[in-house]
């Protein structure tokens, strides 16, 4: 048997709140959590997967609160855009420095810091096994980061997007606030659009339903949770079309 663990995946799409990135502090960019999951992308990346990445700005700045605020919306938008830049770089530096070859992609042209959106030029990197962490959302206000893993996903080809959460798939209710609360193994589209479950944004699942994108939701507070779950063990909810 070999050493390394196997998985039917050749290439997917990980998904992480901007807040994932913030460990108890509250706000911003905690390095040692950084590195913690640069440790977990690492491992699958081991595993030969081809891995995308789109991770939010919420642990910085969201569009939708500054407006709420008083701002404009759209400069706000461009805000939290620019706060998904910021996490990207943090995460490639993490990646850098545990040797995995890494590309930050920006749907907001800014050559200095990383390279523009070209969407072969993405697929070539991936295939050289180079992780691309996509960017400034999908470069448009109006959106959140889960359209842009699903749009970057389905133009990658990517087989699933694997979203990484603070709890283990998704359930009825909040387990953090009710202990009965039942968690799906399995759900489709339609059924998370129906009962409202805060999964994604509407606009998110229904790109993914029409390109028959898989979704597993899992928990990244585990340690070695992420290669667990693309070698599908132990605990997730599966989304489909
Ligand atoms: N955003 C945007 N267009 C996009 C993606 C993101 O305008 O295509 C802005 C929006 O203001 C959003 C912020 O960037 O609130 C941060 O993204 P998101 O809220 O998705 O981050 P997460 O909640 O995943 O940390």
């Amino acid at each position: 048997m070999p050493d390394t663990p196997q998985t039917t995946y050749k290439r997917v799409m990980l998904k992480i709140s901007g807040e994932a990135l913030m460990g108890d502090q509250g706000f911003g960019l905690h390095p040692p959590t950084v590195q913690r999951i640069a440790r977990e992308v690492q491992s699958v990346h081991e595993m030969g997967v081809e891995i995308c990445m789109v991770i939010g700005g919420g642990n910085i700045f969201r569009g939708l609160q500054g407006s709420a605020q008083g701002m404009e919306r759209t400069q706000a938008d461009y805000m939290g855009m620019l706060a998904t830049v910021m996490n990207a770089l943090a995460m490639q530096t993490a990646l850098e420095e545990l040797g995995v070859h890494t590309r930050v992609i920006s749907a907001i042209p800014m050559d200095q810091v990383c390279e523009p959106y070209i969407r072969r030029r993405a697929v070539r990197h991936l295939e050289k096994k180079r992780v691309c962490i996509f960017a400034a959302g999908t470069g448009n206000p109006y959106f959140t980061t889960d359209t842009a893993a699903a749009l970057r996903a389905s133009e990658m080809a990517c087989e699933a997007i694997f979203m990484g959460k603070q709890v283990d798939g998704i359930y009825d209710s909040d387990p953090k606030t009710n202990s009965a609360a039942k968690r799906f193994d399995d759900i489709s589209y339609d059924e998370v659009l129906r009962a409202n479950l805060k999964v994604m944004d509407a606009s998110a699942i229904a790109l993914c339903r029409d390109n028959k994108m898989p979704l597993i939701v899992f928990s990244l507070d585990e340690p070695g949770g992420f290669s667990g779950i693309v070698n599908g063990e132990g605990t997730y909810t599966r989304v489909h079309a």
